[in-house]
């Protein structure tokens, strides 16, 4: 299947701007040429004429079924958010409500163009089934919390989970453990000693606020989060963890080649602080970016945390965070952590790209678009999303789910849950 998105305005290598013709070939972009070339016989032709070209996003730290509480627990810190909003609806949640919470998760995704996510939640099953309709780019992780004989239910469940991944092409599997603060540390070292066993990812949430670092500190003898995660053997695994807003250097160092992926909306609203994340590229770590679930967020929009992401991290120098470094974390981040090679124009890599419509006065004048994107862009603009060549969205259409009857069934779910109907 070849796929020509032609007369494509690109920067190739961040550099300047100019006509593209791109041939896609098995999901991979096979060649880039110059707008005019000699092209091969096509099965789909994109006339991308005045619009831009661009890696899509990879949104490395998501809770897809989060979108069903989106509002219904505001101005809290975490742990008011989590023990007397979060956990009290989870336990009203049923199948058929996640899995229509994740599409909903998704279109929004797409709409805004994220190309691929790293997920942690529970009822993977119904997960797995919206994520695997929807095409989407997937890391899927059941998170693991509680005692020994708890964490035996779920890590059983992270078992069925890395049976429904394997001959994905588009999903994986990978561990996680919720945070220190809610596992004993016996189910920390047994669920991170799987992860190092089958060389598999280890997703987990690391230093959010100042409490869990304090509360860790009491709890291990003075040791962070980080190091109570080190002495388990994280070290040993592909480590993501999310937030990192509390980190010393020592636990930098302690992360580096690691993922850290940064949710500085999540951070703000739940008031739990500003991640260092120029200090993190510093010592090394894969700086990824992810919104968090839509409950602590509000929106899945990726254009707008990279905002956030490049203007936070200034503070008073606008050096400490150039824009290109936030789209490079936004959009390659991610997929590095997932083993992928997408995020980057390059013949090779995936073919997971966006369309944005450049023709309203925000993208005016079109002399710098790359900073446009980061400062002035909106996710309106975003008009086509592929994922390994297939396209998930057209002209703002959603091409793999009927969005008015998911939104009508989703609605009778919320209905279910906040009504108790
Ligand atoms: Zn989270």
């Amino acid at each position: 299947m070849i796929t020509l998105i032609k007369n494509a305005l690109a920067s190739i290598d961040q550099k300047q701007y100019a006509k593209y013709d791109f041939v896609i070939k098995d999901g991979k972009i096979l060649k880039i040429l110059p707008h005019g070339s000699l092209l091969p016989d096509a099965d789909k032709v994109i006339d991308a004429s005045g619009q831009l070209l661009a890696p899509g996003f990879s949104n490395a730290h998501t809770h897809l079924p989060m979108s069903m509480f989106r509002g219904a627990g505001e101005d809290l810190s975490l742990e008011n958010w989590l023990n007397d909003t979060m956990y009290p609806l989870e336990d009203r949640l049923y199948s058929e409500a996640v899995y229509l919470s994740s599409l909903i998760s998704i279109i929004e995704m797409v709409k805004s163009g994220t190309t691929s996510i790293i997920d942690m939640y529970y009822f993977c099953a119904d997960i797995f089934r919206a994520v695997k309709e929807s095409g989407i780019r997937a890391i899927l992780s059941r998170s693991v919390v509680g005692d020994k004989e708890q964490a035996s239910v779920r890590i059983k469940e992270s078992e069925e989970l890395r049976e429904m991944c394997l001959g994905e092409p588009l999903i994986s599997f990978g561990n996680s453990l919720h945070a220190e603060y809610s596992c004993p540390f016996e189910t920390i070292e047994q669920v991170t000693g799987i992860a190092a066993e089958n060389g598999e990812p280890l997703i987990i949430h690391l230093s959010e606020t100042k409490n869990e670092n304090d509360g860790c500190r009491s709890r291990y003898n003075g040791l962070s989060p980080t190091q109570v995660f080190m002495k388990a053997g994280a070290d040993k695994t592909k480590l993501i963890a999310a937030h990192g807003v509390w980190l010393d250097d020592t636990d930098m160092e302690l992360l580096r080649g690691k993922t850290v992926v940064a949710c500085p909306q999540s951070n703000l609203k739940l008031g739990s602080g500003i991640a260092d994340v120029p200090r993190m590229l510093e010592h090394g770590i894969n700086v990824a970016l992810g919104t968090d679930g839509a409950a602590s967020n509000n929106n899945l929009d990726m254009l707008l945390e990279t905002r956030f992401l490049t203007l936070l991290s200034k503070r008073t120098d606008p050096l400490r965070m150039k824009g290109a470094t936030a789209l490079k974390i936004a959009r390659a981040g991610g997929t590095k952590a997932m083993g992928v090679n997408a995020g980057r124009l390059e013949e090779g890599a995936e073919a997971d790209l966006i369309l944005i419509d450049i023709s309203s006065e925000r993208y005016q004048p079109l002399l710098n678009l790359d900073s446009h994107i980061v400062y002035s862009s909106r996710s309106d603009d975003v008009t086509m999303t592929m994922v390994a060549g297939n396209i998930l969205m057209s002209e703002r259409r959603i091409l793999f789910a009927d969005e008015k009857e998911i939104r009508a069934r989703f609605d009778e779910c919320a209905r279910n849950i906040y009504q108790g109907e």
